[in-house]
């Protein structure tokens, strides 16, 4: 296929700002809450205690339904009997037959027949939920690479000179690569540095230099807002490069009128890519264009997304003078 394809970075600009204005009015479509920013029960926000919870569990945090497993992760923290599986300490004297069997009572481990159920029509050609065999092993090596650090996660970036390439690199080599899912790995390490930027004080050095992790759901608004616009297919071109390197430079040029880094751009993308253009699209109207607050950006044509193969074909309705 023919690539053609065209930036508009103050359309990115303007984007930003107004869905950064929406989400502190509550008002970007009908969302209400980031399944992984409501607090557990009895939990501090910012706690060393909340940052080893978002650690765990951003270690498996692929290829499954978010909502779920962030309500399965906050009901097995709430059950006195579980919660010690947040505890890296706890869980390495815990035997593994009693370690897995409490983190299957609630679901945080899926249940591989369920998780393939699921797949079913989502990703049948390539069900990589299988893989979710390593849960145990991820978990596992996560307890023992917090338990290096005394499991404090301030300690943890101390030691690496709250240096974020450094923590990167710390967790893409041995002994710590298996820390997290060889799927998409490091950004699922970017994804998690971005849970602890919006839920704790910790230093980020070079925070700033780390574009917007993107998957499908920023791909997918980062085309529907009209900020890259244009013909291809995800086997033409990398789109995780364009649209993060495409970040980096709204960043660069707008950033005294944005006031945030990419970092912070990615839970309004990630909104409205998930709950808005996701759900909008099968047909030409979408249904969220009274409540979408960049509606009159929306992109014309469509973008089609089917088991990792993603096809676009979009323009810009209006254009921004
Ligand atoms: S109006 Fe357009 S940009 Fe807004 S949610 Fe719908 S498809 Fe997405």
């Amino acid at each position: 296929m023919k690539v053609e394809i065209k930036k508009d970075i103050n359309r990115g600009i303007e984007t930003i700002i107004k869905l950064k204005d929406a989400y502190e009015k509550k008002e970007i479509i009908d969302f209400i809450n980031i399944p992984d920013e409501i607090i557990p029960h009895n939990m501090e926000k910012g706690s060393n205690q909340h940052l080893l919870f978002l650690t765990f569990v951003s270690g498996i945090a692929y290829l499954r339904k978010e909502e779920q497993l962030w309500n399965a992760a906050r009901t097995t923290w709430g059950d006195e009997n579980t919660s010690y599986v947040f505890n890296p300490e706890q869980v390495l004297k815990t035997p593994i037959e009693k370690l897995k069997k409490d983190l299957n009572q609630y679901n945080l481990f899926e249940d591989v027949l369920q998780a393939r159920k699921w797949s079913i029509g989502h990703l049948l050609l390539t069900d990589k939920r299988r893989a979710r065999k390593n849960d145990i092993n991820i978990w596992l090596n996560m307890a023992q690479f917090l338990s290096d650090f005394d499991s404090n996660i301030q300690t943890l970036f101390k030691n690496y000179d709250n240096d974020v390439f450094k923590i990167i690199d710390l967790l893409m080599m041995e002994p710590y690569s298996k820390c997290f899912p060889e799927y998409h790995k490091r950004r699922k390490v970017i994804v998690w540095i971005t849970r602890l930027k919006r839920n704790s004080n910790i230093i980020l050095k070079q925070v700033e230099k780390l574009s917007v992790p993107i998957g499908v759901h920023i791909i997918r608004a980062t085309f529907m807002s009209g900020s890259i616009i244009g013909s291809t297919t995800s086997l033409d071109l990398d789109l995780e490069d364009l649209c993060a390197e495409f970040w980096q430079e709204v960043y660069k040029v707008g950033r005294d009128k944005i006031k945030l880094i990419p970092l912070e751009f990615e839970i309004f993308l990630w909104i409205l890519g998930k709950y808005g253009c996701s759900i909008s699209r099968s047909d030409r109207l979408c249904r969220f264009k009274e409540k979408c607050p960049i509606s009159e950006f929306c992109s014309s044509h469509k973008i089609e997304m089917l088991d990792g193969f993603i096809k676009i074909n979009v323009d810009q309705k209006n254009k921004i003078n």
